[in-house]
């Protein structure tokens, strides 16, 4: 396979500064630390689709397998405007250190295209889902690389990609994507697992601090799948849920928001903030419409930025107010805003622990598909659980017991699980 680019770049070197860190607290060898340091294969590909007018347009795409030392590389397939490749190395990075910290036996990986799927119709979506397919090939498979959704992808476009490879491979290869539909060997509670996985973390963690649930306001940032899931478990919960945001702006109620009547709002309009102010049911609860700088800097207990990356950075740091962070997004916060972030006392609970739960059900849907067994979904969530939560607990007491924060010392579980592997390997391939 084609190795395009192999540099460390921005956002990738500020992922870096992350593991840097860790390192301080973890005894591996200069070899492995080497290694980490760099994706160990990047694949830029070009894909041309014939659009519904006639005409050909070329979208560029990428593959990243940061790492396969523990298993396959593993990660989802992001569709969004500012996919570039930079990006996509970050994000197989986080890949690999979250699939070591959860123990699965996977790598990490990552894959793009610089598209804004909201403009294409569903011929051309498919079209460019299949032809994303064509062009990586070479670089995936169930034991080589696994894909699955990420950001404005979903169990549709993963039944595509599925089909797509099985078709070239002349034989029906459902563990090379995970996320699929159901009816193509999707697991059961694939589709809520970010967000149940996020909620097993704030449930192990808020009682610590004792906060009572009645009383815990929380504002999230983003309404996608993990985002509006996640807003919906913590409504149900008890939990205050003062303000939600899509990629638009957002609403926020002190006394609280009506999660499910937002939900048929979104549906309906598609724009949180412009629809929900009509509704009679929602007007009962008075609200301000909000942009998403204002949500961020909202006075209130938790903080979930559930949309993109580099959110909190060292310029709107200063102004967070909330005092516990659970990051469901891959990267909201840089790592300049963690100093600021820290030095004001805030607990910050990392991506690669809080939104770990999407990748461990895709592991579970991996091992389905390979067996042939399929879960309950009772079964599915009761692993799930019981997974996070013991991760969540190992971490806090790590980072308890070494004085650092719950990001280093996720890291460090992270990398003793992947030093030792790339040690027990050896130097060469
Ligand atoms: N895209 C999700 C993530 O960032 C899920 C990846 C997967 O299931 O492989 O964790």
């Amino acid at each position: 396979m084609p190795n395009k680019n192999n540099s460390v770049s921005s956002l990738l070197s500020d992922a870096n500064k992350r593991l840097e860190k860790a390192l301080k607290h973890v005894n591996i060898s200069s070899d492995a630390i080497a290694r980490l340091q760099h994706p160990k294969n990047s694949l830029t590909v070009s894909i041309p689709v014939r659009m519904d007018d006639g005409s050909l347009k070329v979208f560029s795409g990428y593959r990243v397998r940061y790492d396969d030392t523990r298993g396959a590389g593993k990660g989802g397939v992001r569709y969004h405007p500012n996919v570039n490749l930079d990006e996509v190395q970050s994000l197989a990075f986080w890949m690999t250190f979250k699939c070591a910290l959860l123990d699965l036996p996977f790598g990490g990986a990552k894959g793009g295209i610089t598209v804004n799927p909201k403009e294409l119709s569903k011929a051309e979506l498919e079209s460019l889902s299949r032809g994303y397919i064509d062009a990586i090939a070479d670089a995936i498979g169930e034991d080589i690389d696994i894909l699955a959704p990420d950001v404005y992808t979903n169990a549709t476009i993963m039944g595509w990609m599925m089909d797509r490879y099985s078709t070239i491979v002349r034989r029906l290869c459902r563990g090379v994507v995970t996320g699929k539909p159901l009816s193509l060997g999707g697991s059961k509670g694939r589709d809520t697992a970010t967000a149940m996985g996020a909620f097993t973390v704030i449930q192990t963690m808020l009682p610590k601090f004792k906060l009572i649930t009645e009383e815990t306001t929380v504002a999230i940032q983003g309404f996608g799948n993990a985002g509006s899931t996640l807003a919906s478990l913590l409504d149900k919960a008890g939990y205050k849920v003062v303000a939600v945001s899509d990629s638009k702006g957002g609403i926020y109620a002190p006394q609280g928001l009506d999660i499910a009547s937002v939900k048929r709002h979104k549906n309906q309009s598609r724009e949180i903030k412009a629809v929900y102010c009509q509704d009679t049911v929602c007007s009962i609860v008075e609200h301000k419409v909000i942009s998403n700088q204002e949500l961020l800097s909202l006075d209130v207990d938790v903080l979930i930025p559930a949309a993109l990356e580099n959110q909190i950075t060292q310029d709107n740091a200063d102004q967070i107010k909330a005092k516990y962070i659970f990051e469901v997004a891959n990267g909201p916060i840089n790592s300049d805003a963690d100093k600021i972030l820290e030095e004001k006392g805030i607990y910050i609970f990392p991506d690669i622990l809080v939104n770990a739960g999407g990748v461990t059900v895709s592991y579970f849907e991996w091992v389905q598909n390979r067996s042939g067994w399929y879960w309950t979904l009772e079964e599915v969530n009761q692993r799930l659980k019981d997974k996070m939560e013991a991760e969540t607990r190992e971490t806090w007491e790590i980072s308890q017991y070494l004085t650092i924060d719950v990001r280093t010392a996720a890291y460090v579980r992270a990398l003793n699980r992947l030093g030792e592997a790339l040690d027990a390997k050896g130097t060469r391939e």
